[in-house]
């Protein structure tokens, strides 16, 4: 089983194949990167951000039924995300449709007013894509801080996680020990 990765067109450009690879290697699985104009549902003007569970249901209900997507499908997307009661989050995965979204809003250095840096983008979008794609094959949170599956509340909290899933979290995905 693969995984297939959607990049918005509004996501960072240029940094689909290093995150891709990323991910790949993380999860020891092919990914194919999928070009698609997705509208994205769930702005809120007041918020001025996207309702995570309303842009996968759309994926859910058009992209993944029309074209018939049985692997776990990530969609990376530059707009900033909320879900009910949390000022934001990093992603929403959603097990049963094997769909989930990350945001590069607050990964992105310039977020937080320091100097852009691409390695740091590419490194925290594919921590927490990976992340996602783990709930989609049915990781739950770890306690092991630098473990991928870990949740981050803050961006120092997300770059203090290794680039690699902890022992019983590799186990449970079925990946060798490294
Ligand atoms: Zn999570
Ligand atoms: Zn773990």
């Amino acid at each position: 089983m693969g995984i297939k990765i959607l990049w918005d067109q509004q996501a960072p450009p240029g940094l689909e194949v290093p995150v891709s690879r990323l991910i790949s290697m993380l999860l020891c699985r092919e990914v194919e990167i999928i070009e698609y104009p997705l509208l994205a549902d769930g702005y809120d003007r007041n918020r001025d951000q996207y309702d995570a569970a309303k842009i996968l249901d759309r994926l859910q209900n058009t992209f993944i039924r029309r074209y018939g997507i049985a692997d776990p499908l990530l969609l990376v997307t530059s707009r900033d995300l909320f879900v009910q009661n949390c000022d934001f989050v990093f992603g929403l995965a959603r097990k049963a449709a094997g769909a989930a979204v990350v945001s590069t809003a607050r990964l992105d250095n310039t977020y937080y007013n320091r100097a852009a840096n691409d390695d740091d983008l590419i490194d925290r979008t594919a921590k927490e894509g990976a992340h996602e794609i783990g709930h989609l094959l049915g990781l739950d949170h770890c306690t092991d801080r630098e473990c991928i599956m870990f949740r981050p509340a803050t961006l120092d909290e997300l770059d203090r996680k290794k680039k690699q899933f902890c022992t019983a979290c590799r186990q449970a995905l079925g990946v060798r020990p490294e």
